[in-house]
């Protein structure tokens, strides 16, 4: 089936035969569970059956001329059905629990772990929510299902074959006319799941829009505030808004149909039955032990059947949000060969064209070479393209057309371990990961000693984490220690030192900071930075004029390639730059 045009723009959902393929998976990874389950709830139904088949015997005995012993060893009978029943049901839900708890944890993790794994540029195009609303409200409804629907369900499935079976094997015409009776529920459930899919997956799309322009205004508060967005910020909540109003009404609607139609379902065929065993009593084709058999039965299964179908409500839900958690695994990961070994330190960009996701081309050919050791300062007017390239260069985008190597390796081709050690972008973002000082670190060098950990910190200056309560192990972070900005980004900077990169691109690195602390935060730059190759995405002209070259951009293009006073010999756009910056 094809997914709704919101989810179209946001990351995949997985078609019916694929979410198909993934559950029969999950079932076959924890079959035995499966069948033990599937075994015991059988059994229990089978005992139900008792209860209703020994009172039909017991009017005919009674009828027959029957004594009293007989009829209490009969009830006796039923009181130990119905005991069977009860226990045996519970070890089936108990089995059923399990099986939920144990398939739901392993949905989460390969979620995580697919989700880690996606290239960063399409978590940024599909926005963050999307990615957010599946890893916990679309997780959280498969989690309900596998908790509490799935083990009912197949609790009340395995009842209604079973009762049916008993109602057809008790007197076969009054069965059919009972099963005939009931087809009404078949009917409203066939228009009901024709519909429901769509409805939840468009409900679905809803939720992750709303997350998404929710989170976005709430992490630009103070961007919206300046440009006077708030109006424009509102609208678009609002819209979303109404949007997930109008997809909640329709699967509403839906749901007002469907059950009204299912309660009286369950009336007409015990009316049926008894209308139909009261004429055939007549006639003495059937004995009225075998009607009220027939009519306990029928009304037995309205319980199992009512539980179904509440659930095949959840049941629909989650096969939406299924299909959405199993999506991003239709996410093909970037191409990692991993065979190929940069052969230097060198970087090339060769014709390099790029554009974001469907939009137009933002760098026109780009070619530059980064010589092992050097200091390359990119400065231009902003839009110019500057940060795509240092994502290129960093191996986050691929380019459309033309080659970013390192070593003559296109260097999205390196697998992240190999591809850290070689480049390393450092952005004005510093993401403080929840977990101890050791977590933080550790994510650069998995295999760094203590030692090694605190020497990177030390060496940019964080002699702070030695003042910890628990030093390393000092967990960050909401209810933990919570690092300012500079502690924050010395966190990234030890990363830089312990990925050890023969190069690092900086991206107004130290832009966000107050004056005083960017200036400390350089004076760390510097230590990382010595004897490696740095390209400087530079927004302060001082940074160009300390560095060996200096790449002008503009429009997408490098315009201007040289060291400082080159540029200023040249009197290009460099050196208007320059003078205008200098007063002169
Ligand atoms: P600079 O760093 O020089 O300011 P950028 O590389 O950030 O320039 O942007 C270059 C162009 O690409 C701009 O027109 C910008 O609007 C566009 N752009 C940047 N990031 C994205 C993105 N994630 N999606 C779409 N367009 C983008």
């Amino acid at each position: 089936m094809t997914a709704p045009t919101e989810a179209a723009r946001g990351l995949p959902v997985a078609g019916a035969a694929e979410a198909r393929r993934a559950a029969v998976r999950l079932v076959r990874e924890d079959g035995r569970a499966v069948v033990a389950m599937l075994a015991l709830n059988g059994l229990a139904a089978a005992a139900g059956l008792g209860g209703p088949w020994l009172l039909g015997r017991i009017i005919d005995d009674v009828r027959a001329g029957a004594g009293t012993g007989h009829v209490d060893r009969l009830a006796l009978g039923i009181l130990c059905f119905a005991l069977a029943q009860l226990l045996l049901g519970r070890f089936a839900r108990y089995a059923g629990y399990r099986f939920g708890e144990r398939t739901l944890a392993r949905i989460r993790e390969r979620f995580v772990e697919r989700a880690l794994a996606l290239p960063a540029s399409v978590v940024e195009r599909a926005g963050t929510g999307d990615l957010m609303t599946r890893g916990t409200a679309d997780v959280a409804t498969v989690g309900t299902t596998l908790r509490d629907a799935a083990p009912e369900v197949s609790v009340a499935l395995v009842q209604v074959v079973l009762i049916m079976a008993a109602m057809l094997a008790v007197d076969l015409p009054l069965g059919v006319c009972g099963v005939l009776c009931l087809s009404g529920i078949w009917f409203a459930t066939r228009w009901y799941l024709r519909r429901a899919h769509a409805g939840y997956l468009a409900e679905g799309a809803a939720d992750s829009a709303l997350a998404e322009v929710l989170g976005s205004t709430a992490a630009g508060a103070r961007t919206v505030e300046a440009l006077g967005l708030e109006e424009r910020r509102i609208a678009a909540a609002a819209e979303a808004i109404e949007n997930c109003r109008a997809t909640r009404t329709h699967t509403l609607n839906l749901r007002s149909v469907l059950f009204p139609v299912v309660e009286f379902s369950y009336v007409a065929p015990v009316a049926g039955i008894l209308l139909i065993g009261g004429a055939l009593r007549g006639t003495g084709a059937v004995g009225i032990g075998a009607v009220v058999s027939c009519a306990l039965y029928v009304w037995q299964l309205a319980e199992p059947m009512d539980k179904a179908l509440l659930w095949l409500d959840q049941l629909q839900r989650s096969n939406a949000s299924f299909a959405r958690v199993e999506g991003v695994g239709r996410i093909d990961a970037p191409v990692v060969t991993g065979g190929a070994r940069p052969a230097d330190d060198r970087i090339d960009v060769v014709g390099v064209r790029y554009a974001y996701q469907g939009e137009r081309d933002v760098l026109h050919g780009v070619d530059l070479t980064v010589r092992p050791g050097e200091r390359l300062a990119v400065v231009g007017p902003s839009g110019a393209g500057k940060s795509t390239l240092g994502r290129l260069l960093a191996g986050a985008e691929v380019p459309r057309t033309g080659r970013v190597t390192v070593g003559r390796v296109p260097v999205a081709e390196l697998d992240p371990a190999q591809l850290r050690r070689h480049v390393v972008l450092v952005s004005q973002e510093h993401h403080v990961f929840l977990g101890t000082v050791r977590d933080n670190l550790g994510i650069a060098a998995p295999t760094a000693g203590d030692r090694e950990l605190r020497a990177a910190l030390a060496a940019v200056g964080g002699d702070w984490v030695d003042e910890l309560p628990d030093g390393l192990d000092t967990a960050l972070g909401a209810g933990g220690h919570r690092p300012d900005a500079q502690q924050a980004q010395q966190l990234a900077l030890a990363r830089v030192v312990l990925a050890d990169p023969h190069t690092v691109i900086l991206d107004e690195a130290t832009s966000l900071l107050d004056p005083a602390t960017a200036r400390h935060t350089e004076r760390s730059l510097a230590a990382v930075l010595r004897g490696r190759t740095v390209i400087a995405i530079a927004h302060r002209l001082h940074t160009a004029h300390d560095a060996d070259r200096v790449a002008v951009m503009d429009g997408g293009r490098v315009t201007e390639l040289g060291s400082h006073d080159e540029l200023l010999a040249a009197d290009g756009g460099y050196a208007a730059l320059w003078r205008s910056w200098h007063g002169g």
